[in-house]
């Protein structure tokens, strides 16, 4: 049956699509279930290829998350409620991002990783890497079949929008970040023991965890902040060196910053992770829909 979806969805061409009732509808339905906690999705051209749930590597666990795959960004967010409601909408440009395949890891979750998954099953499989500039997550579908269908639609897109604009893929990308419980120590002076108080910084070139003295300094990264970010003391060094051997005004960017938060607020915070101020989730719905779904790249009916 899946081997069929495949061969369905590879017919569906591009413009025999664009313009027509039912993709318009599609969208607009993808549109209200986020409702006005999203951005308007209908734009001319814009094609809805293909949707699904996909387990999303977040800071502190893998968590559900709905994708959407358009012709030319990729759309995920929160499920409220399946199908019908969804929040904390991401658009990401799919000319800016590059996919790469990770290997079957057949660890289970830990306690603390399993709220949004049964006991025991291992879902550090089929995952693959979705890499830009500015941010880059590893995100895990339920069966091979699938993930091969995610990428080789997701990297179609890219090629045809490539082509179309003439740009070039990006080459630099942002780190993915070591999730918070695979770093029970910091990965820099690999002594410094996480508690409640000696908290997890993320280093934001390398992704590494590490303590606050091993990344107390800041540096500029264009792609990801218009202000320095933390960078781990490694990173930082290599960043200097290489700033000044091209020559940049690196100097300065330490300066002042030192001990300020990001300017994301709560620094180190990965927006999916964070709790929906005012409108908590609802993790019991989030836990009864994790046993029912798998992430399913559903068809777009013609
Ligand atoms: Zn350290
Ligand atoms: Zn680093």
């Amino acid at each position: 049956m899946e081997v069929a979806i495949a061969v369905v969805i590879q017919k569906c061409v591009f413009p025999v699509l664009v313009n027509s009732e039912a993709n318009t509808r599609r969208i607009a339905t993808v549109e209200s279930c986020f409702g006005s906690s999203g951005q308007p999705l209908e734009v001319p051209g814009r094609v809805l290829v293909g949707e699904g749930v996909l387990t999303k590597m977040c800071r502190k666990k893998p968590k559900t998350r709905q994708f959407f795959l358009f012709n030319d960004i990729l759309v995920y967010g929160n499920i409220v409620i399946n199908k019908k409601k969804y929040n904390k909408q991401h658009i990401i440009p799919l000319e800016e991002v590059k996919l790469e395949s990770l290997e079957d890891d057949n660890r289970k979750l830990c306690v603390s990783e399993r709220a949004f998954s049964p006991p025991g099953v291992a879902v550090f499989r089929n995952g693959w890497l979705i890499r830009t500039a500015s941010k880059s997550f590893a995100v895990y579908a339920a069966t091979a079949t699938e993930k091969q269908e995610w990428m080789a639609h997701i990297n179609k897109c890219i090629e045809d929008l490539l082509r179309k604009s003439g740009k070039k893929a990006v080459e630099e990308h942002a780190a993915v970040w070591v999730p918070d419980g695979e770093a029970p120590v910091c990965m820099h002076c690999k002594k410094s023991q996480f508690t409640l108080i000696n908290r997890r910084h993320h280093c934001r070139k390398c992704g590494a965890v590490v303590c606050g003295p091993c990344s107390n300094k800041r540096f500029l990264l264009p792609n990801q902040s218009s202000k320095p970010l933390r960078v781990c003391l490694h990173c930082y060094e290599a960043l200097t060196s290489a700033a000044k051997n091209h020559n940049l005004a690196a100097d300065g960017t330490q300066k002042g910053y030192r001990n300020n938060a990001d300017s994301s607020g709560e620094e180190d915070s990965d927006d999916d992770d964070e709790t929906n101020r005012g409108q908590p989730e609802s993790h019991d719905l989030v836990n009864i829909f994790s046993l029912f779904l798998i992430a399913r790249l559903a068809i777009v009916s013609l």
